[in-house]
């Protein structure tokens, strides 16, 4: 049996919303999140992120372009736009549950039952909070719908905070953090026990969080030393990642392994270990795990799915990981923060 699998960040979700899919295409094997391929590759939790496109199409990985995205942000999304985004999401999510697929985990006692029974841990997350207006009033609603995880911002500016741009050979020091408005709503999510993701805010942001005495995490970002991407965390972004008992989680996504994923979107595995070696040296070992971005970016050739994963594991045990090491990236490490933090 496949060793078990808990995944930092997922896309299903908005892939099945814009591709307007119904909940049993998730029994079959389409996209790169799914029940058969959950099944074969040990992927049993993770979070799974509610995201709003600009507009409602079916994603095109193998034609996601960077280069596009460079340098400028996209436009500001309408609260009313996102908000419905957002809602379809949160239904189908539902959906899946109600048909045995997703349990939909809102502590840490759900979590731990649901991991490695029949039905995937799902942790709802919001990437991106444009559905959320400044009367917080949104947020109260998505609780209420299981919602325990929340990036302030995309790769977009919200009434919250700035996101950074992809770019490059630049760092994520692309421009402002959280407003006063960001401040409260991390404050009230600290209150509600609802987790702080920064994987897309700019590194100000990132240290915003950290002033606010949160932990830091980054459900899906790499190390900058290795991949000079704006979504990498420097050094000094990954230890304060471990000072603060936050997690990092790697994100397979070619365009933030290396320079041929970025310009090709094809890589490998072998980049992925590069960024484990390196994360774990600076973060340290409890403090990460992986965040796969499944259904969100192109993969490597050897990692196409959660069907895939395996092939992680196998390579993980090549490298010379131990085997207890491999535990806590593969899900103890997620896990125990979860624990913690629901
Ligand atoms: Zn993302």
């Amino acid at each position: 049996m496949a060793r078990l699998i808990f995944d930092g960040h997922n896309d299903a979700l908005g892939r099945m919303w814009a591709a307007r899919e119904t909940p049993d295409t998730f029994a079959r094997a389409q996209g790169h999140v799914n029940v058969p391929n959950a099944r074969a590759g040990g992927f049993a939790g993770g979070f799974f992120a509610m995201f709003a496109p600009s507009a409602r199409e079916p994603f095109d990985l193998d034609d996601f372009d960077p280069a596009l995205m460079t340098g400028a942000l996209p436009p500001d999304l309408p609260e009313d736009i996102a908000a419905l985004a957002i809602i379809g999401q949160a239904g189908l999510a539902h959906q899946l549950q109600a048909a045995g697929h997703l349990v939909i985990c809102t502590d840490a006692a759900s979590l731990d039952s649901a991991f490695g029974s029949s039905a995937i841990a799902c942790v709802l997350h919001l990437e991106g909070a444009e559905c959320i207006g400044p009367d917080l009033l949104a947020l109260d609603a998505l609780y209420a719908l299981g919602l325990r995880s929340l990036g302030p911002v995309w790769s977009r500016r919200t009434v919250f905070g700035e996101g950074v741009p992809f770019g490059w050979d630049r760092t994520g020091d692309t421009g402002p953090g959280l407003t006063e408005r960001g401040q409260a709503l991390i404050a009230r999510c600290r209150d509600l026990g609802v987790v702080i993701d920064t994987s897309h805010l700019t590194e100000k942001g990132f240290w915003d969080v950290g002033e606010a005495g949160l932990p830091l995490v980054a459900t899906h970002s790499n190390a900058h030393a290795i991949c000079p991407v704006t979504r990498n965390l420097t050094d000094a972004q990954l230890r304060a990642v471990g000072e603060t008992g936050g997690m990092v989680g790697l994100n397979f996504g070619t365009i933030f392994l290396d320079e041929a994923g970025w310009t090709t979107r094809r890589s490998t595995i072998d980049a992925c270990l590069r960024h484990l070696d390196h994360m774990i040296t600076h973060a340290g070992e409890d403090h990460v795990g992986f965040g796969s971005d499944f259904d969100g970016a192109p993969m490597p050739d050897a990692l196409q799915s959660a069907a895939d994963l395996p092939n992680l594991v196998t390579a993980m045990q090549t490298h010379g990981f131990g085997d207890a090491l491999i535990d806590k990236l593969c899900a103890g490490n997620w896990r125990a923060f979860l624990r913690n933090a629901l």
